[in-house]
């Protein structure tokens, strides 16, 4: 059994992209679940995920297919975890925040804005008797550091294990969320402390893998114990090749910690999914803060979602190419069963 589910998702060709290449794009044959790509060779590759959304798709398709049982999970004490992956502007933040954080166009909202929804309107409809709370960290990790993103003076928050709530950040700030518009006020205030910086894709990209926690603690009146489920949410930095990027200085040098983690994302993907027993017990996850920090999610106690994320232009065929193939490996990840953290 296979606790990651793959999607991908590609976006609308880009204004540069149509002045470059015209209406082209490198996907063909396409159906919900398979298609074909094109390389700059003109080569074509087959892909077949758990669901294809392309560029017509709506925020909401993705956040039913996706992220709305993965939440209702969390509500029932079901770690999940969802994460974005893909090179800088095929739409990572648009797919996780919207075109804003406080979007207010329902159509337009990112998945961060329907969870949040999502597990109020769960816990509205749960019994009288169950008392919910909903806590908020928002870390980034930023050049192998995990930066607390409500209190900027908590720069290196260690990534620790218990043996009860699995992997936590320690010491990182947790908000209490009360309702939905504040918990959308605190995910704005974190946004905005993101490191940001420029390459030459052509936007403003985020160097840094931005990582949303939210815990749900339930308690039950005739009970004293509380029931916990995590649920974590990971916009990854980018995963375009440093060449093509012109990076220089200060974002060379980010580009190349990012190409580090998210190889070290790739080692753990390629152990878990080798087959052979003795490296399988040999997942390098130690490797960088990102994969210590996705050991539950990726390791089985933790229902996980993958999102690609990908231009359909054929100027990108290349970067897009390799975010799929990292994401039909990920979909071979075998896990044990999943287990209800108490
Ligand atoms: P990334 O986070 O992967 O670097 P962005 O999410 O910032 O990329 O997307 C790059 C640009 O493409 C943004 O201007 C964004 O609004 C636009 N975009 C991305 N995905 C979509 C989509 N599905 N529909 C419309 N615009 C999109």
């Amino acid at each position: 059994m296979s606790n990651v589910t793959v999607c991908v998702r590609f976006r609308p060709l880009s204004s540069k992209e149509k002045r470059d290449m015209g209406d082209n794009i490198c996907i063909q044959s396409f159906d919900s679940e398979n298609f074909i790509i094109k390389d700059e060779k003109e080569e074509g590759f087959t892909f077949s995920f758990d669901k294809v959304f392309y560029e017509e798709s709506k925020q909401a398709d993705v956040y039913e297919f996706l992220v709305l049982p993965i939440v209702r999970d969390a509500v029932n004490s079901i770690n999940g975890t969802i994460i974005a992956y893909g090179q800088t502007g095929a739409g990572k933040t648009y797919s996780m925040e919207g075109p804003n954080i406080l979007e207010s166009d329902e159509r337009k909202k990112g998945i961060l804005p329907r969870v949040v929804d999502g597990l109020f309107a769960c816990i509205k409809t749960s019994a009288d008797s169950t008392k919910y709370t909903i806590k908020l960290s928002m870390v980034e990790i930023y050049m192998e550091k995990v930066r607390d993103l409500f209190d900027l003076s908590k720069d290196n928050i260690q990534i620790k294990e218990s043996k009860t709530q699995g992997i936590l950040l320690s010491g990182a700030t947790e908000i209490s969320l009360l309702d939905p518009t504040e918990a959308l006020q605190s995910l704005s205030s974190g946004i905005a402390n993101r490191a940001i910086g420029e390459t030459q894709m052509n936007m403003a990209s985020s160097r840094s893998h931005c990582v949303y926690m939210f815990t749900l603690n339930q308690q039950s009146l005739s009970e004293k114990r509380v029931k916990s489920g995590k649920l974590v949410l990971v916009d990854l930095a980018g995963s375009e090749k440093v060449e093509k990027t012109g990076a220089e200085g200060r974002v060379l040098e980010e580009a190349k910690t990012i190409n580090k983690s998210l190889s070290a994302l790739g080692n753990v993907i390629n152990a878990l999914t080798c087959g052979s027993p003795a490296k399988a017990n040999h997942i390098p996850y130690r490797d960088s803060k990102l994969t210590r920090l996705l050991q539950d999610a990726l390791g089985g106690n933790s229902r996980t979602a993958l999102l690609c994320c990908c231009s359909p232009s054929p100027s990108n065929a290349s970067e897009s190419l390799s975010t799929l193939r990292f994401g039909a490996r990920a979909r071979h990840i075998k896990t044990s069963p999943l287990i209800k953290v108490n």
